[in-house]
């Protein structure tokens, strides 16, 4: 089959198509024919080296397509399924843990279905788990016009809080407020002021940042004392060391470094949120923007893109079937 591999760790260029091994299935996996594969910021960690897997590797963890082979005989041949967790998905097969599977319903587009399950779960973890929202609450979000940002904020917004979102762009601005953020601010701007500014001089209840080393610091400054601050990602690299003692100095703040992997790991936790996102994608209470599709050969555009803060919403790879 097809699929994107990495043999060494570096920038894009080395995501490389090749021919390989279909994988054989274990007995609580289930084997799937790949549509479509999401692209998400955590593949360039690994394609990079800052998280590890032995090489080669297929990066990707979410997509859509056919189920080709249940060795439980539970699915039937042909069920339009999406997943998330399932290392190696930028590959015409892969296979997926049954407990990280979900039927598409019906309506919902192969683009949306590829790209919906890691980070429409991430937005809610954050915004339902880590700190629930709730009405009359704020928060500031850091790259608010990516693919996790956008989700987040129509969750946050939805939930009744006020959305102070962080973006790079005139545009990405736009795709912000339309996602129901109440201000949006550049990063060049003092963010904790401009939080105060316009939150009754008070920092915000919560700073969900996705963006980690360029915007941690503003972060503890954005948020009130006894606030939350949820550093969830570091699009812009790793967080320094730094002395807990600064918690303290800024308020006796919390902070929190979760992963989706801990959010969804109760029983029947990660179905109650691939839920919450279907049913709202379904429903029409939650957009994804999916404003890229690459062919699978042109990965390294795609992650090109993803990391030189050219796209917003999220991007996807399309799978040949031949
Ligand atoms: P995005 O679509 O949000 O893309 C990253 C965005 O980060 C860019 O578009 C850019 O927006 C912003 N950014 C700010 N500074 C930089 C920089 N120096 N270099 C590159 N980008 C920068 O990606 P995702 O939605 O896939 O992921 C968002 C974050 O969520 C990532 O940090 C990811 O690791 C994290 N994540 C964490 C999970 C978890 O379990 N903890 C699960 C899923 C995602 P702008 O131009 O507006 O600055």
């Amino acid at each position: 089959m097809k699929a994107i591999t990495v043999s060494r760790t570096g920038g894009p260029e080395v995501l490389e198509l090749t021919e390989v091994e279909a994988p054989q299935p274990t007995a609580d996996q289930v084997l799937v024919s790949v549509t479509m594969a999401g692209v998400n910021y955590i593949d360039t960690y690994y394609r990079e080296g800052i998280y590890h897997s032995r090489l080669p590797l297929i990066p990707g963890f979410e997509g859509t397509g056919r189920v080709l082979h249940d060795p439980q005989g539970l699915i039937a041949e042909g069920t339009k399924v999406a997943w998330c967790d399932a290392m190696g998905s930028y590959a015409q097969q892969v296979c997926v843990p049954r407990d990280r599977l979900v039927a598409v319903p019906e309506g919902v587009s192969p683009e949306i279905a590829a790209s919906m399950l890691m980070q429409g779960m991430t937005a809610h973890f954050l915004t339902h788990g880590v700190y629930e929202l709730k009405e009359g609450d704020s928060c500031l979000i850091t790259a608010g016009a990516g693919g996790v940002g956008l989700l987040a904020t129509q969750m946050a917004a939805a939930q009744g809080a006020r959305v102070y979102s962080v973006v790079s762009t005139d545009e990405k601005a736009e795709l912000a407020f339309d996602a129901g953020a109440t201000e949006v601010f550049r990063y060049s701007d003092n963010l904790a002021e401009q939080v105060r500014r316009h939150n009754g001089g008070h920092g915000v209840d919560v700073v969900y940042d996705g963006v980690g080393q360029a915007t941690f610091m503003e972060s503890l400054e954005a948020v009130r004392p006894r606030g939350t601050v949820c550093l969830f990602g570091a699009a812009s690299g790793p967080v320094e060391p730094f002395d807990p003692q600064l918690l303290n100095s800024h308020g006796s703040i919390f902070l929190t470094r979760p992963s989706l992997g801990a959010w969804t790991s109760e029983e029947g936790e990660f179905a109650k949120r691939a839920q919450a996102v279907t049913q709202a994608i379904v429903e029409g209470t939650l957009r994804v923007r999916v404003t890229g599709t690459y062919e699978l050969v042109d990965a390294p555009s795609a992650h090109r893109d993803l990391q030189s803060r050219a796209t917003s919403g999220s991007i996807v790879l399309s799978i040949p079937q031949d």
